[in-house]
């Protein structure tokens, strides 16, 4: 239905600088990868079991427990995630690099001095290796005393399930090569107040990364919920609408212009979104419009205090007699979080989504920058942004500002693309009214990897973002 207007504004400004449909360039590349099909097929659910049942092995992954013990304890399991690291790097010809930031911490739960160490398998890009596509689990486990470092903490949904995602994506894209860095990230400390998460998110703005997600997997291997019902085609991903990191100044513009369910943690949720059905067979996303669960917390916060973007995988439903609890069994009915809660094909499924969606990302261009919009007082739209490398052509994308999906796009090829003297990229939409529409911009690589979408202004750039010094400014 919508189709008719911009039928009618073609024809009026055909031959004009709108990059009105010419013939030959515009046909954008084909945008289904087999590559993304056998990725998701080299995910085991074999292999998430084996890694569940060694993290379960350690007894308690407490990041208060002890570390000198080679069977149990935190030192023991950030042992063993190292060496399954250098296994999988012998197995590719050495190409992960493996590191161990670590920060010494006392906090509320950690009351005395203690090393909260990640482990972490880096596969550098081969040519924009400081664009960073990163991938995190948390290895530390709990049961209800959050300061009991000593009883049994399985911690085999919370978080064993993200840790052998993450060493499952590394083990199967350690057999790929990517323009861009794929970092996989096994962290420590969360559980006592993210402080794993704090550490490689500050290493990598101590390096320079261009961390363009934070994939977070934090409890993604249950299929039966406190509710009751089973479901093992669903999940949660969690996506925050306004950046952590803008100023008053920016929130209140973003908050007469519209925008604030556009950050890009949003759009590279939605980006996932469109991944899943294309590449994960019987898996439904689920998009939370929050940063997480209800007044509760995971690692991706930490990238999202860092101003990058960054999201949180959770299964569907939770449940709650598994988490935070002792081992034990009253009246037939299993308390903790054991081996038993964690179906290793749906977590394989989650996996293979992480998996599929690092890939594509680090196979497209870059997200577009300095993208803008203008045109009020008038009846067409101009967007505007900067020329990304490697892409071919972008497609400038709107919706209905009340609608959650992207609706409608134009290929605009690189070659033919308005340009003014500055180099900025231009599309001017005839009779798309800038009132009525919120618009963004996807880059497009020659073999039709996209970029997530990019909303115009300092709440939809992909760009590292920090507050001033002065929070007045
Ligand atoms: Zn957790």
């Amino acid at each position: 239905m919508r189709l008719a207007p911009f039928a009618i504004a073609l024809a009026l400004t055909a031959g004009t600088a709108t990059a009105a449909p010419t013939g030959r360039e515009n046909s954008p590349p084909g945008d289904f990868h087999p590559e993304l099909r056998a990725i998701t097929g080299a995910i085991s659910p074999g292999e998430l079991k084996d890694t569940l049942t060694a993290l379960v092995g350690f007894g308690t992954r407490h990041t208060l427990s002890e570390t000198k013990s080679g069977t149990r304890g935190i030192g023991a399991a950030r042992r063993w995630v190292k060496a399954r690291f250098e296994r999988i790097s012998r197995n590719c010809g050495g190409c992960l690099e493996i590191i161990t930031p670590s920060q010494v911490v006392t906090g509320p739960r950690i009351p005395k001095p203690v090393k909260v160490e990640d482990v972490v398998a880096i596969l550098r890009g081969t040519s924009d290796p400081q664009r960073v596509i990163v991938i995190t689990g948390h290895l530390d486990s709990r049961v209800t005393d959050i300061m009991n470092s000593i009883s049994d903490a399985p911690g085999a949904d919370d978080d064993g399930s993200g840790t052998a995602a993450v060493i499952e994506a590394a083990r199967v894209l350690s057999h790929h090569r990517f323009p861009a860095t794929l970092v996989f990230g096994v962290d420590s400390g969360e559980e006592q107040g993210l402080y794993g998460g704090r550490v490689l998110a500050e290493y990598a703005v101590a390096h320079g990364w261009r961390v363009e997600a934070d994939l977070n997997n934090d409890i993604i291997g249950g299929i039966k919920g406190e509710d009751g019902v089973i479901d093992n085609t669903t999940v949660r991903l969690f996506a925050q609408g306004i950046k952590s990191t803008l100023t008053p100044q920016q929130l209140r513009a973003l908050n007469y212009t519209g925008g604030e369910v556009d950050s890009p943690s949003r759009n590279l949720a939605r980006f996932i979104v469109t991944l899943a059905p294309r590449y994960v067979e019987h898996l439904h996303v689920r998009l939370i419009y929050r940063t997480d669960r209800y007044e509760r917390g995971g690692d991706q916060v930490e990238f999202l205090n860092a101003g990058y973007p960054a999201v949180r995988f959770t299964e569907r439903s939770e449940n709650y007699t598994h988490e935070h609890q002792d081992v034990r069994v009253i009246d037939g009915k299993q308390y903790g979080d054991v081996l038993s809660g964690v179906d290793s094909p749906y977590l394989a499924k989650v996996t293979a989504l992480n998996a599929v969606t690092m890939a594509a990302l680090a196979r497209a261009p870059a997200p577009p920058e300095g993208v803008a919009i203008g045109g009020a007082v008038t009846v067409n739209t101009t967007v505007r942004w900067k020329p990304v490398p490697g892409a071919v052509g972008y497609r400038v994308w709107w919706r209905d500002t009340t609608t959650p999906a992207w609706q409608h796009s134009r290929w605009v090829p690189a070659d033919t693309a308005a340009r003014d003297k500055s180099g900025t990229l231009s599309l001017t939409l005839a009779e798309v009214n800038i009132d009525d529409w919120f618009f963004g911009v996807s880059a497009i690589s020659a073999d039709g990897y996209a970029s997530p979408v990019v909303f115009p202004g300092p709440n939809g750039d992909f760009a590292r973002s920090v507050p001033p010094a002065n929070p007045r400014d």
